[in-house]
């Protein structure tokens, strides 16, 4: 059962509705949507838009074309259409018919919500019609960034980007912004004659004389993949279905980055079924995307601190890829249930980077995910380590830990190992294909496992074991345990190297891995003796490496160790680039001491209104900055 308030100028009232919303799946209640699929659902849409970059907003209108209204409608519902919005300038809505006549169609607001904005209702006279939303975007809208030239790798123009996982769609276009309802849709972006738009939907190769672009995106998808990016960005092929998109500067450094990116999307085809969304691009963000990625359809977003120059970083791009099936094709129903789509992903990003890497590298990366976990599973209170969260009346960004990633990823190796690769391997293809572009909840899930994997072989687990893993907190007892001798041999090297027995110039470091790196720093002790840290520096040159998972590992030890020659590169690391992950776990350890705090605030105080509002809302609440 779900209530909404709907207001027809006699005050705002409850309607209770309980629904099916797709075939054969009971309509999950998201709590993070106004929309009622139950009435009304969105199959396609069409938007057309006009970039403003002198006023930073978008101006123009969303289309939409609806499925359900008067035929199907429950008795208790009211001729309305429910668009979720935040923060944006609606102007008028028209009711456009079959025969081509335009109906002005009158809506309201509703009241403001913090987390989830406002509800759009329109009121529908009759059934059968399209709606058209006039609108313009605020310079509030979330899911937008506005870069000036400087914050750009070319420093020449301005930039923009989307984010719109997981409820900001709804801050650039009106629309029903939940996982659970899916559309095709196209578009028209006008933008400045020298400047590029791609979306997530198939995209132009190159810019053309009137800056105007046409976009379709013919598979359906959920609200949160909607994507824009424009800005000074050139195309360039990798295979006959694959390419990088980025700034011209950055464009052979990162189509050299991942050249594998064939060999990847054959090795998931191979193992779960064909790529089912024509091409798989990638975008090189600006240093201000807030995230390792954003897996896009046809265009995943990626940050530009994965280009390592080495390819060490790449499982970046075996994650994002692997969205194609887990999360694009097979969608969580609700944020409660996002393991579906992170969780799977994980175990996916795993199993190309084997078939690409190796096994030591998959079986590295294993080990690393599982010792993050077991490290936050510290600090998470009970109630947010369970694979199935509990978001409601929160922002889904609460859920953004490594329960969903790493736990997620570790049941399912668990299940690996009681059903042996041959037999999980065929059970997720079948899954990717049962339940392609749907949404479901993890009770669907769980359902489908119980149907598919344990009917014919009920000794080998317990309903009651799959349950625990599912909605309790922790981790079951005989949770998988993965093992690489190689970096067991690290932590024992780093134990030398802190007695005083080996030198860093008996290391031999000098083609080590980014996981062999992050694997010695990460079983030092949190505080090493400056000479030591003096030692690694000077021989293996930490504080200048380019690759930036090793950098942040680096960073948190010389803030730990109050080694000063790093300060420097620590300022300039939290200023050049606004990747969550990394500014987070910085300014989190920098506000541990009063001159570490400081130097926190000091920094913030300049580079804030570079960060993207993500990551704001984030370091605003680490740092007790008020803005
Ligand atoms: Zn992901």
């Amino acid at each position: 059962m779900q209530a909404i308030a709907v207001s027809w100028g006699s005050g705002w009232f409850l309607a209770l509705v309980g629904f099916v919303c797709q075939s054969g799946i009971l309509c999950a209640q998201d709590h993070h949507s106004f929309a009622r699929p139950q009435d009304h659902r969105i199959r396609h849409l069409e938007l057309d838009l006009v970039v403003d970059f002198d006023k930073k907003i978008l101006t123009g209108l969303v289309t939409l074309d609806l499925i359900g209204g008067l035929e199907t409608r429950t008795p208790l519902s009211l001729n309305t259409l429910t668009l979720d919005t935040r923060d944006l300038d609606i102007q008028k809505v028209v009711g456009l018919t079959k025969n081509g006549e335009s109906i002005i169609l009158p809506f309201e607001l509703g009241p403001k919500d913090k987390i989830l904005g406002q509800p759009l209702v329109i009121r529908l006279p009759k059934p059968g019609l399209r709606v058209r939303v006039e609108y313009a975007t605020t310079t509030r809208s979330q899911a937008l960034q506005w870069l000036k030239p400087e914050q750009t790798a070319g420093k020449k123009y301005p930039y923009l980007f989307t984010q719109s996982q997981a409820i900001d769609a709804r801050s650039w276009i009106p629309l029903q912004d939940t996982p659970n309802i899916r559309f095709t849709y196209k578009a028209r972006i006008k933008t400045r004659a020298n400047l590029l738009a791609v979306m997530s939907a198939n995209n132009p190769l190159e810019k053309n004389s009137k800056g105007e672009y046409v976009f379709e995106m013919p598979q359906p998808i959920p609200s949160y993949l909607m994507a824009l990016a424009v800005g000074d960005i050139a195309f360039q092929k990798i295979s006959s279905r694959t390419g990088v998109y980025a700034e011209p500067g950055v464009l052979a450094k990162a189509a050299l980055e991942f050249s594998d990116m064939e060999k990847m999307v054959k090795a998931c085809e191979t193992l779960y079924g064909p790529y089912q969304w024509g091409r798989y691009d990638v975008l090189i963000m600006p240093t201000s995307f807030p995230f390792g990625g954003m897996e896009n359809p046809r265009l995943t977003f990626v940050s530009p601190t994965v280009l390592a120059g080495d390819k060490s970083l790449v499982s970046l791009l075996a994650h994002e890829l692997a969205h194609s099936w887990s999360g694009n094709l097979v969608t969580n129903a609700t944020w409660d249930d996002f393991w579906l789509n992170e969780g799977f992903t994980v175990y996916l990003e795993r199993r190309i980077m084997e078939e690409v890497y190796g096994r030591e590298r998959a079986l590295m990366e294993s080990v690393l995910g599982k010792k993050g976990l077991l490290a936050e599973l510290k600090s998470l209170p009970k109630e947010a380590q369970s694979l199935q969260l509990k978001l409601k009346g929160r922002s889904p960004s609460e859920g953004l830990t490594d329960i969903p990633y790493e736990k997620g990823a570790l049941f399912l190796t668990h299940l690996e190992g009681i059903v042996g690769r041959p037999k999980l391997d065929a059970f997720l293809k079948k899954f990717f294909h049962e339940y392609e572009f749907q949404s479901l909840t993890t009770a669907d899930f769980e359902s489908f496992l119980n149907r598919n994997l344990f009917l014919s072989n009920p000794k080998a687990i317990q309903n009651a074991q799959i349950r625990e893993w599912l909605y309790d907190p922790g981790l079951p007892t005989g949770a998988p345990d993965p093992n690489s001798p190689r970096l067991t041999q690290l932590a024992a090297l780093a134990n030398r190297f802190v007695s005083g027995l080996i030198t860093a110039g008996d290391l031999k470091a000098k083609d080590w891995t980014s996981q062999e790196w992050l694997q010695f720093l990460g079983a030092l002790p949190p505080k090493m003796l400056l000479q030591r840290m003096n030692d690694l520096d000077s021989t293996w040159h930490l504080t200048q490496t380019g690759n930036s998972e090793i950098l942040c590992v680096w960073l948190l030890l010389c803030i730990r160790s109050d080694y000063g020659p790093a300060f420097g590169r620590l300022e300039a690391f939290l200023t050049d680039q606004g990747r969550r992950k990394f500014l987070k776990s910085l300014y989190e350890e920098l506000v541990k001491t009063g001159p570490g705090k400081a130097r926190a605030l000091a920094i913030y105080a300049k580079t804030r209104s570079g960060y993207h509002h993500a990551i704001t809302e984030t370091i605003d609440a680490i740092l007790g900055y008020k803005p």
